[in-house]
């Protein structure tokens, strides 16, 4: 058992990416998106399609969705995402040659969209932006009761080479404590489905802390994820947040406080138990099979190469410059941002963003490195940023050194000890800068 009490809270910030978009404010005035693009490299890009539709809520969820798609709706937001597709399409230009080194649709549900629907989708993405989906690697999220032997088919045929599958628990108690209520015959039979195309990378979510789970029944889904042998396994501590499903219903403090511990330990047994099943584990949350098939050639660099994001939850990055569109959370204000989305005309502006300046560029690189179970190497840290990271980040990288968090990898490598990569979540906000730390806390979730 994990002693805490000189430690902080392990579950606090999730960073998969940084700034988080609560950090992200409106842009005046709103730059060209040629502009941004102006000057960038675009030859390794990596592109992503949002599709913000999910057929229920999950209690734990605070990504940018709607529950349903009414009166035509997911027609109209193909339609904008062509608009938007077009528009910066255009504004990339064709002095430099522009190249997607990979894709992603996620969501929400891309397979919320109908087989047709999806068709358009890959349209926008090969048609429009120019991206090779069958020469790349292309990542869809998709959820169990929309993953229809005809959508799956589709994305099989145009070139997805990792299907992602939300299952959170094989157990449905557990699956309706979380709010997410599905059968488990649906859920294995999901399974069969994308396991019957020739999409060579399955991945599964799991969930663990959810009411009522035990060490018992935390073991049952894990073997019944590992009997699809999955190419990557996916572990997630469950979250309770503001103006989501959960959070609406337990008080926060009282139950992180509870939790903790319990996440700690399903979070270890659940690294053990996959590391003696043949998996490697890439960072807190990922696992990855150690005969898992390469997805094809893949030279992005998520630390410092561009990203173009469509739709109205995407982000984008240029070196300079991260926007998006309006966020929100609560259903009213996400209805009314996707109908603002569906209604443009003119996506030729960036709305909502942040200045990435050097001193952010480098908390970015060193945090999305760092949260890695590889770690970096500081040589190519120092080519890219003119100093040791452990000068410029000496306070934040001894107070893990004290703890125990980082390993001794050697001099030229900055890497988590396992103990490290447990606290993942604790460790992430220590990074962000003083500016990023007030715009979060002064956001007002809505
Ligand atoms: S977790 Fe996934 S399926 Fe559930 S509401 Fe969020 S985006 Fe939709």
């Amino acid at each position: 058992m994990i002693d805490t009490v000189a430690l902080p809270r392990p579950y606090q910030n999730y960073v998969y990416a940084y700034p988080h978009k609560t950090a992200y404010r409106p842009l005046t005035p709103r730059p060209a998106i040629a502009d941004l693009w102006s000057g960038e490299s675009t030859s390794t890009l990596s592109l992503y399609l949002h599709i913000p539709f999910c057929e229920v809520r999950c209690g734990f969820c605070n990504l940018f969705t709607r529950v349903g798609a009414p009166d035509g709706l997911t027609g109209r937001y193909l339609d904008a995402l062509t608009r938007q597709a077009e528009a910066v399409r255009a504004a990339l230009g064709d002095t430099e040659p522009v190249r997607f080194a990979n894709a992603a649709f996620g969501g929400g549900t891309p397979t919320f969209l109908e087989a047709g629907e999806l068709t358009r989708l890959c349209d926008i993405a090969e048609h429009v932006m120019g991206a090779d989906l069958r020469a790349v690697p292309l990542s869809v999220e998709a959820s169990p009761s929309t993953a229809t032997a005809d959508r799956l088919g589709v994305l099989a045929e145009r070139g997805t080479t990792r299907l992602s599958l939300g299952v959170q628990s094989f157990i449905d108690e557990e699956a309706r404590a979380a709010v997410r209520p599905q059968r488990r015959a649906d859920v294995e039979a999901a399974l069969g489905r994308i396991r019957d195309t020739d999409i060579p990378v399955l991945n599964i979510d799991l969930i663990y802390g959810i009411d009522g789970q035990t060490a018992a029944s935390w073991r049952l889904s894990l073997d019944a994820a590992l009997a699809w042998r999955p190419e990557e396994i996916y572990l997630y501590p469950l979250y309770v947040r503001p103006l989501t499903g959960l959070g609406r219903n337990v008080d926060p403090v009282a139950a992180e406080h509870d939790w903790d511990e319990q996440r700690l330990r399903r979070y270890e047994e659940g690294r053990d138990h996959l590391l003696a099943e043949g998996y490697t584990q890439v960072s807190m949350r990922m696992f990855r099979r150690l005969d898992a098939p390469p997805q094809g050639p893949d030279d992005y660099a998520c630390q410092t190469d561009g990203m173009i994001g469509l739709g109205c939850g995407a982000r984008s990055y240029t070196s300079g410059v991260h926007y998006s569109f309006d966020y929100a959370v609560a259903p009213r204000e996400v209805r009314a941002i996707i109908d603002t989305y569906t209604a443009t005309t003119d996506f030729t502006r960036a709305a909502y963003g942040r200045v990435i300046d050097g001193d952010e560029a480098e908390r970015r690189y060193l945090l999305q490195s760092l949260l890695q179970a590889d770690g970096f190497s500081v040589a190519e840290y120092r080519g890219l940023f003119g100093r040791d990271p452990r000068d410029g980040f000496s306070t934040e990288l001894g107070s893990l050194a004290e703890r125990g968090w980082l390993d001794d990898a050697g001099s030229d490598r900055l890497r988590l000890s396992p103990r490290g990569l447990a606290y993942s979540d604790a460790m992430g906000p220590e990074f962000f800068s003083p500016a990023v730390r007030a715009a979060m806390a002064a956001y007002e979730h809505r």
